[in-house]
């Protein structure tokens, strides 16, 4: 197995490398905003509470969010021979807690790939978005929230997997196709690929 997280602020692309990441590795995806956005859909509990979070710009308590992740990986381990994390973890102990989950089943985080974007150039494309997708919270007070939030707790992540010897820097600005070939090419060859 191989297990990847891809890491950046909202907006620097991530959904859109993890595509071309599944396409080229087999991975599989999980994307904790997305859980999140089918369970706000089906209008179920955890849906309600995901929401009072989501809408407003500030992150879903640790706890809950654990539990969600892991049973993500519970339900699609069987056919998956590894894993793209994609917006998890945020926080350091969402981070503490994907390691021991993962060691836990015998598995690691291999590598951490973080997408470097300006936040002005953030603002501009989740503006964009917001316009196209209607998501609730790519509004522009919203997405200084998160985009704050990013810096003070999840960008600290960054440190933490540096210290483990997992993270790689990418330059994510310019085209989709060039940011993704700087991608291939810190993680091909990776001896844990293929496995
Ligand atoms: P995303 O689609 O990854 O930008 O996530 C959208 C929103 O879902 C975030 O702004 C948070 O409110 C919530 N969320 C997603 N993943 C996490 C996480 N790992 N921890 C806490 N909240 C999260």
């Amino acid at each position: 197995m191989f297990n990847l997280v891809i890491f950046g602020a909202p907006g620097s692309g991530k959904g859109t490398q993890s595509q071309k990441l599944i396409d080229r590795y087999g991975l599989t995806h999980i994307s904790t905003g997305d859980v999140l956005r089918k369970q706000i859909a089906e209008g179920t509990e955890l849906g309600k509470i995901a929401d009072s979070y989501i809408s407003k710009g500030h992150l879903i308590p640790d706890d809950l969010m654990v539990d969600i992740l892991a049973q993500e990986v519970d339900r699609l381990r069987p056919q998956s021979n590894g894993f793209i994390f994609d917006g998890f973890p945020r926080t350091i102990p969402q981070a503490e807690e994907l390691k021991k989950m993962l060691e836990r089943r015998g598995e690691e985080v291999h590598s951490v790939i973080g997408l470097e974007v300006a936040d002005e150039e953030l603002m501009e494309r989740l503006v964009k978005r917001g316009a196209e997708s209607g998501r609730s919270d790519d509004n522009p007070e919203t997405i200084n929230k998160r985009l704050k939030v990013y810096h003070s707790t999840t960008s600290p992540l960054k440190d933490y997997y540096t210290k483990e010897g997992k993270y790689t820097s990418i330059h994510g600005s310019g085209h989709v196709d060039e940011i993704f070939s700087r991608i291939v090419e810190a993680i091909d060859g990776h001896p844990a690929l293929g496995r």
